[in-house]
């Protein structure tokens, strides 16, 4: 069990202490936190002429590797327990010395009082957190000088002549002409002059080295230029001038504050956070956006270079190796003003950041569940409370948590009332597929399109215009099944059914034809099997429902003559075909587009007027409290991709039980009543936001093993009022990537900690070694 007891004795530090404690004395020791899963520095032995202060970036032995790691605060400026102090007896002359410094900004106090609390409230070691902090090794070495080359100081007054030269050299043309090319005197790249001259790159080197020419250091030309904010914003009336308005008193005044932007899609809410920026801009700061999908942000990216002139600096994971040491160490220098990124932009090393903007709050893509498992919204408004500045929340659709902090008055709310241009809101038709039944189809079988969601897309595309088919599942269909003794094929690794991919460029002819089979979970992969492993009978698997794949199959015989195409993250490959499938869009080359949940994201298409919805009931199943929510979360974004211009858009919702109240809510566009239900909900059974919840889950590739573990856990859960422990029980997916899963669910009243009562229930658990134990603190999966 890792011991969290020192961490967690402590509280979490928000305030001044230990910010500023001046410079060490030589040869002191001091902790040096390293980016390992440890929970506690680890002290270092500072060397005679060497003076580190918190923050600094080192390199330090550790066993016989080096690792580099920052100065933690002087230990003894903190309430130690017992253990660490016994730590701190190490003799000073046992102790190894730091090796050198690394060429870098300091990490701010404020990074480091950050990384400790996420670290307290996560349960994660602080050496994890700091390993996200420091996530580019690279970068904490200086950067190679640029080397230029000039005419040799002692020379330039008398080189036009081209007389002087040392013994034994010999002038040739070639080189008259560079010494020619550089009498200016300027320092120019060896590239550059040779090219300048006409000569060989040799020539310049032979130069360099008979002394004529000398090599300076220059300064790398900047690559992040800086977003102009005096340049012509959009013009604002009404909801959003206030709006605007608003948000940049609450950034004149540097003082922390959470804002939420609420309003519908197509409100404005980019243009006016844009603004926000801006006056951060204008005071000097730093600021930093939050998207959920950075991937697929290029329209974002062409807005915010038609209001600030230049793209800001980004942050995800398909950024190359150069790219992100160039980014990271622009943003600790202060050279990047705005980074948009993906949740771990939360963790750079901004030196002076002064605001933060979440947009799309609500979306479930900002909790990331790893060794660190945080809700990237929630650490960024610890940030900014850290930070003492202020923080917007931008959603159509705001999550309950964030609703609830504005009813408690915890937080502002701006509200964005309608869409920008007068543009409607699309009407909403919820489509009984009890009654209205798709019918089969000659040569397809199964068909999942009802008849009127074909008249309504034969008539859109008839008028000349955009329709779109949404379906949140990727590949062909989600089980393949046998026909004579309903076998069906599962993952060897997991708990789930293999899905079917047949590929994008597969004709679709022909019944039978057999994809690819994978697993969603581990990737697992398979060719579907000719014969059933069970009962042997040949061709016998067929498959069962449909995902996008067979949604496009089907719309390929019903609309033949449409411009069709299918946007799923696996049919895409990078960001640029993602972008480029959406210009597509835009302009009018696709008049049909099936996709799963990343055509939902905020794009917007003009002339896109109708979308259907396959299955609006596909997300209410699965025990997650959130299903209600997120559905219409969901739903309500799709939905707000149509009749976004001036036509008015149409959306088609195909369900099952259309008295659902998230299919009520849609229709009757009744947003806060159905939040009102919802909450009335999770507060009579104490969910959250009105109540905690924390997730222990136990894995082993033994499942005895899992399940002994287990038993002894519960033997020692504790119990009084105001929590609940459920479980253990075998996890839904009770079989991931080989390890056998069992899960405990705490739930706890909202005045409680969960992070305590975990410390307190595991502490002194000896966990064996093929054993793990992660713990999630406000879980967003329940798998
Ligand atoms: P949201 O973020 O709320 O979905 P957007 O900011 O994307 O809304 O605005 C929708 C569309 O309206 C965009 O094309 C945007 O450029 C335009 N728009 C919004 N507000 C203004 C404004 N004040 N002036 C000009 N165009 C605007
Ligand atoms: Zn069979
Ligand atoms: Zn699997």
């Amino acid at each position: 069990m890792p011991d969290r007891h020192a961490s967690s004795a402590r509280p979490a530090s928000t305030g001044q202490s230990g910010i500023l404690p001046g410079l060490l004395e030589p040869s002191s020791r001091v902790a040096v936190l390293l980016p390992l899963p440890l929970n506690h520095p680890y002290d270092y032995k500072v060397p005679a002429g060497m003076g580190v202060q918190p923050g600094d970036v080192v390199l330090v032995p550790l066993g016989k590797r080096e690792v580099t790691g920052v100065v933690w605060d002087p230990a003894d400026s903190e309430p130690k327990d017992n253990e660490q102090a016994s730590d701190a007896d190490v003799q000073e002359d046992r102790l190894r010395p730091i090796i050198r410094q690394c060429a870098v900004p300091p990490m701010t106090a404020l990074l480091r009082r950050f990384v400790e609390w996420v670290a307290d409230y996560t349960m994660a070691p602080q050496g994890a957190v700091l390993k996200m902090a420091l996530s580019v090794p690279d970068a904490l070495q200086a950067p190679k000088p640029v080397l230029a080359v000039r005419l040799a100081e002692a020379l330039s007054e008398r080189a036009k002549d081209n007389e002087d030269a040392p013994d034994g050299f010999k002038w040739t043309d070639a080189r008259r002409r560079v010494v020619a090319e550089a009498a200016d005197g300027m320092a120019r790249s060896p590239a550059d002059l040779s090219m300048a001259s006409g000569v060989g790159a040799s020539v310049v080197k032979g130069l360099v080295k008979a002394g004529l020419l000398e090599q300076v250091e220059v300064s790398s030309p900047r690559r992040f230029e800086s977003p102009d904010h005096r340049l012509q914003p959009p013009e604002f009336f009404g909801d959003q001038a206030d709006a605007v308005e608003r948000l940049k008193v609450l950034v004149r005044d540097e003082a922390f504050s959470v804002s939420l932007l609420d309003g519908v899609t197509g409100s404005g809410k980019t243009e006016v956070y844009l603004e926000a920026v801006a006056e951060c801009l204008a005071a000097g700061r730093q600021a930093m956006v939050l998207l959920p999908e950075i991937a697929l942000s290029g329209q974002w990216l062409e807005r915010f270079r038609r209001r600030f002139g230049v793209a800001p600096a980004q942050w995800h994971s398909d950024l190359t190796p150069a790219q992100r040491r160039a980014t990271w160490r622009a943003v600790a220098e202060g050279e990047a003003r705005v980074v948009v990124g993906a949740r771990s932009a939360l963790f750079l090393p901004y030196g002076e950041l002064g605001l933060i903007i979440v947009d799309e709050e609500h979306e479930s893509a900002f909790k990331q569940e790893d060794v660190v498992s945080y809700h990237a919204r929630d650490m960024a408004v610890v940030r900014a409370r850290l930070g003492g500045f202020p923080i917007v929340l931008a959603s159509a659709t705001p999550s309950l948590e964030t609703l609830t902090n504005v009813k408690n008055g915890r937080y502002g709310c701006l509200k964005l009332h309608r869409r920008h241009g007068g543009a409607e809101l699309p009407s909403i038709d919820l489509l009984d597929l009890r009654k209205d039944k798709p019918t089969r189809i000659e040569g397809l079988g199964q068909s999942w399109l009802a008849p009127s969601l074909r008249a309504a897309i034969t008539e859109t595309l008839a008028e000349g215009q955009q329709a779109m088919l949404f379906l949140n599942r990727r590949g062909y269909a989600p089980l393949t099944l046998c026909r004579s003794c309903g076998h069906r094929l599962r993952c060897p690794h997991c708990t789930a059914w293999l899905v079917e991919h047949r590929g994008r460029n597969h004709s679709f002819e022909g019944e039978g034809v057999g994809g690819d089979l994978q697993c969603h979970h581990c990737g697992y992969r398979a060719r579907r099997p000719d014969s059933c492993s069970e009962c042997g009978d040949s061709d016998s698997y067929a498959a069962c429902g449909p995902g996008v794949e067979r949604i496009a199959e089907e719309a390929a015989a019903l609309f033949p003559d449409a411009r069709r195409a299918v946007m799923a993250s696996d049919t895409l490959t990078g960001p640029n075909a993602a972008a480029k499938m959406i210009k597509a869009v835009q302009d009018g080359e696709i008049n049909l587009l099936i996709g799963t949940q990343v055509v939902a994201k905020g794009h917007h298409f003009p002339d896109l007027t109708l979308v259907g919805v396959v299955d609006a009931d596909l997300g209410l199943f699965g025990g997650d409290l959130r299903a209600s929510e997120r559905s219409y979360q969901l739903l309500h974004q799709v939905a707000g991709r149509a009749g976004r211009a001036g036509r008015p858009g149409r959306v088609v919702l195909q369900t099952s039980d259309p008295d659902h109240p998230v299919m009520q809510a849609l229709r009757s566009g009744d947003r806060d009543s159905f939040f009102e239900m919802e909450s009335e909900m999770r507060q009579r059974s104490y969910l959250p936001p009105f109540g905690r919840l924390a997730a222990l889950i136990v894995s082993s590739p033994v499942e005895e093993d899992a399940d002994g573990f287990c038993r002894n856990l519960a033997k020692r859960a504790p119990g009084y009022e105001g929590i609940e422990i459920l479980g253990p029980a075998p996890a839904p997916m009770a079989l991931l990537r080989g390890r056998h899963r069992r899960r405990f669910l705490l739930k706890t009243r909202r005045d409680l900690s969960p992070q305590a009562i975990i410390q307190e229930w595991t502490a002194g658990v000896r966990l064996p070694s093929r054993l793990r134990l992660q713990i999630d603190i406000d879980p967003y999966s329940f798998f």
